[in-house]
């Protein structure tokens, strides 16, 4: 049983295998109606959500729910793991971009700079038995880097509490496996980011498996005739273009997710850091045309074509 709804900003495929059509729907409609309420916690284009408050909070504890808990302190762990390459206080710099695309002109130095001292994962806290959280005064939290993988791995969990066997559950690209499969639905491809549109084998995987893409060809700025990416690296303010997309394979979505966009922020070396303290998979396509396959502990780099 399979069923696509328009939610987290782009299509949601949930596919469930259970032992009769009944229990099937029931999961496919119990995945789905965890993402919405997840996506209802933590967006910031709803004034009202747990995040939207949290991020007016001016510096007081604000109580919130173990959803939001947990992905906050989740969010502060990749940033450690990863050194600040993601970080979910990018905000105010997310902010100067889209402001500079309105008025047509690039943020200056000391606008970035300036943007830059609101910024940094270290402003949050995360206070697990008060059930609370706090961020300090000019601090804003954006989970866009990592709020759809999470949603992800909820939704997976409440497709196996409703009576699937297994499943996949997808999100623009983001996607976890989950439980017993068969061959079809393990097989995963990844968009090759080159035109023109294509798409890249990466293999066949187990429940328990999920990918992740990052790429700065999804959602950009377009500032004059200058295309730049979403991601924005916070050590500079600047958007990233040393990669084209990087995939992560990890165990959790919110893993992969989180640790994709580190990857598009700091490039190559990063996966392999990341790829050998962590044990992820991955793979990355450079602007200069080369794809880089690491899987089952080889490296193997082609132009894929
Ligand atoms: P993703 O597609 O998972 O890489 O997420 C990209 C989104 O995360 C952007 O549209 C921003 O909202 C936010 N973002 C941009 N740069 C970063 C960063 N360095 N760390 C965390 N989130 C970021
Ligand atoms: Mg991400």
């Amino acid at each position: 049983m399979r069923r696509t709804q328009y939610l987290l900003g782009t299509l949601v495929t949930v596919t469930a295998v259970a032992p009769d059509r009944a229990t099937a729907a029931q999961a496919v409609t119990a995945a789905l109606d965890e993402i919405a309420r997840i996506e209802a916690l933590l967006t910031t284009y709803h004034p009202e959500s747990e995040i939207s408050r949290l991020n007016r909070s001016e510096g007081a504890w604000i109580s919130v729910s173990p959803e939001t808990l947990d992905v906050l302190a989740e969010a502060v762990r990749f940033a450690e793991m990863t050194r600040g390459a993601f970080d979910p206080t990018v905000g105010p710099l997310i902010d100067l971009w889209r402001e500079a695309e309105r008025r047509g002109r690039a943020p200056t130095d000391e606008e970035r700079v300036a943007a830059s001292k609101r910024v940094g994962y270290r402003r949050i806290q995360v206070d697990r038995h008060g059930s609370r959280a706090r961020l300090e005064i000019g601090t804003r939290v954006d989970l866009g880097a990592i709020g759809k993988g999470y949603a992800v791995d909820r939704a997976a969990e409440a497709m196996m509490r409703a009576g699937a066997s297994g499943g996949v559950v997808e999100a623009g690209g983001d996607l976890l496996l989950v439980g017993d499969l068969p061959d079809d639905l393990r097989d995963v491809s990844i968009r090759d980011p080159r035109p023109p549109p294509r798409v890249h084998r990466i293999g066949s995987f187990s429940g328990g498996t999920a990918v992740a893409t990052s790429g700065g060809y999804e959602r950009s700025f377009q500032i004059g005739d200058q295309r730049y990416g979403h991601v924005i690296d916070p050590a500079t303010g600047l958007p990233t273009d040393s990669l084209l997309s990087a995939t992560v394979i990890a165990p959790s979505a919110t893993m992969a997710d989180a640790l994709a966009t580190a990857i598009l922020v700091r490039g190559q070396d990063e996966a392999q850091r990341l790829a050998n303290e962590q044990g992820i998979e991955y793979t990355i396509f450079h602007p200069d045309g080369w794809i880089e396959d690491y899987y089952d502990g080889k490296t193997e780099r082609t132009d894929g074509r």
